[in-house]
């Protein structure tokens, strides 16, 4: 295996060969597979994940941390497939969970309690209940009320919650509106301004035990300024919590790294950066440093496998027509994400590049995912990869128009694995039931 990179889109070293995706022969590999080969065999539309890369990138973070005592909970918000988290949690990655279901899914795949955070602004009773009795590292609260109730559940189990608050720091991430989660209109967290009553009622709550403090203020940050803007914030608060008499001893700095979507682009800041940017900020206070990177760790190490169904010619611009559609990646779609698309069979040099607008089957002009595309000329038949489609892919696709759940497929050197089968119409169908008047 060639050693990878630091972030796997990065040109340069995509260039020089040490992306585990890619050409080989004339052919696109992932790892020592031939994505062609794993066509074949599984059908397209699929995604596709690398172990190596997965691991190179929780890897990386866990090495920026080494200053000092830490956690990385991987937020499996992004990619939650078993295969996935099972990875991830033998190379000791903690997990962040937002839902009863990811919880389950984490415990699923191996993970003990005391690495697991739950994050989220509507945690249920329910929710909480079963966090408590399984296991759970900390709750990252979002409200009084869910404080007050997390507080009830605990008592009536006999138990402490440990809990940190998410605070607001009313700081402009600078990412897209939808993903962007640190302003104060945003409804995430407690603003920072009233932390001090918050925490002083937190304290004075008999079902819960005050470990630390929680930010995230969003996704996709390609720049540091906002994380420092923040994590500042979070510093000052300490000693203020602290001088109240709060036990501030874990700081959870949440997620947000970006990745680079496209070869062209400068490459946002690596985490051996933001590793550093953390001990500057935080590293004086002795906290332990939990992070929840999701994007960062799923992105790169997955595509989106597709097939050209047809080439159509439109007034003015060519259609090419992709098996793959919104329903299986809504990026483009929801945030207007741009993906690299790129040919399996590797183009020769100097081989002509034309526009296409590329687009799925799907009964909507919204099923577009680019316009004007420059690429090397397709024909039915074709396949193509989406790059740095790992995460928010495969978990926000969807059945729309009835057509079939993606599948994911994980390769680890030369061995592929199907991790998630595609549904027949029978499976889809038979999740339907039928009211006894019809
Ligand atoms: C979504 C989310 C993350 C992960 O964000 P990435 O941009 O994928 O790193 C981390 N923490 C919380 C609370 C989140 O909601």
């Amino acid at each position: 295996m060639i050693a990878a990179p630091a972030l796997s889109a990065a040109p340069k070293e995509a260039e020089a060969g040490l992306d585990h995706f890619l050409y080989r022969d004339g052919q696109l590999y992932a790892e020592d597979v031939p994505v062609a080969e794993i066509a074949a065999t599984v059908g397209t539309p699929f995604y596709l994940y690398s172990t190596a890369t997965l691991l190179r990138h929780f890897q990386l973070f866990d090495e920026a941390l080494a200053w000092g005592p830490h956690l990385v909970c991987y937020a499996m918000k992004a990619a939650s497939n078993q295969a996935i988290l099972r990875t991830l949690a033998e190379a000791g990655a903690g997990m962040d969970v937002v839902s009863g279901g990811e919880y389950a899914r984490a415990k699923a795949a191996g993970v003990p309690g005391e690495r697991i955070v739950f994050s989220g602004v509507g945690k249920t009773r329910e929710e909480i209940r079963m966090a408590l009795e399984g296991g759970i590292r900390q709750f990252n609260v979002e409200s009084e009320p869910e404080m007050r109730v997390i507080s009830e559940v605990a008592v009536s189990l006999g138990v402490e919650a440990p809990i940190t608050v998410r605070v607001n720091p009313d700081v402009d991430a600078r990412t897209h509106a939808k993903i962007a989660t640190g302003k104060s209109e945003n409804k995430f967290g407690i603003p920072i301004s009233r932390a001090r009553e918050v925490y002083a009622e937190a304290a004075a709550l008999p079902g819960l035990k005050v470990v630390g403090i929680d930010v995230h203020i969003g996704s996709q940050l390609t720049d540091l300024e906002p994380f420092a803007l923040a994590y500042r914030k979070v510093a000052e608060l300490t000693e203020v919590l602290r001088g109240d008499g709060h036990e501030i001893t874990r700081l959870d700095l949440g997620g947000g790294l970006g990745i680079p979507y496209t070869r062209s682009n400068e490459a946002p800041p690596l985490p051996v950066e933001y590793g550093a940017l953390i001990e500057r900020e935080l590293g004086h206070l002795g906290c332990e440093i939990e992070i929840e990177p999701g994007r960062l760790i799923a992105g790169n190490a997955g595509v989106l496998v597709s097939e050209v169904i047809y080439v159509k010619q439109g007034e003015g611009r060519d259609f090419l027509i992709l098996d793959a559609a919104m329903n299986d990646l809504i990026r483009p779609a929801m945030y207007d994400a741009h993906h690299d698309i790129v040919p399996v069979v590797e183009p020769e040099a100097g081989a002509e590049q034309v526009p296409y607008d590329v687009v799925g089957p799907v009964c909507e002009s919204g099923d577009t995912f680019a316009r004007g595309r420059t690429m090397p000329t397709l024909s039915a038949g074709d396949r193509v990869v989406f790059r740095s489609a790992g995460a928010y892919g495969a978990v926000m696709s969807s059945e729309y128009n009835t057509r079939a759940l993606t599948p994911e497929v994980m390769v680890k050197d030369d061995q592929f694995a199907v991790i998630r089968p595609r549904p027949s119409f029978d499976d889809m169908i038979k999740r339907d039931t039928l009211p006894e008047w019809l």
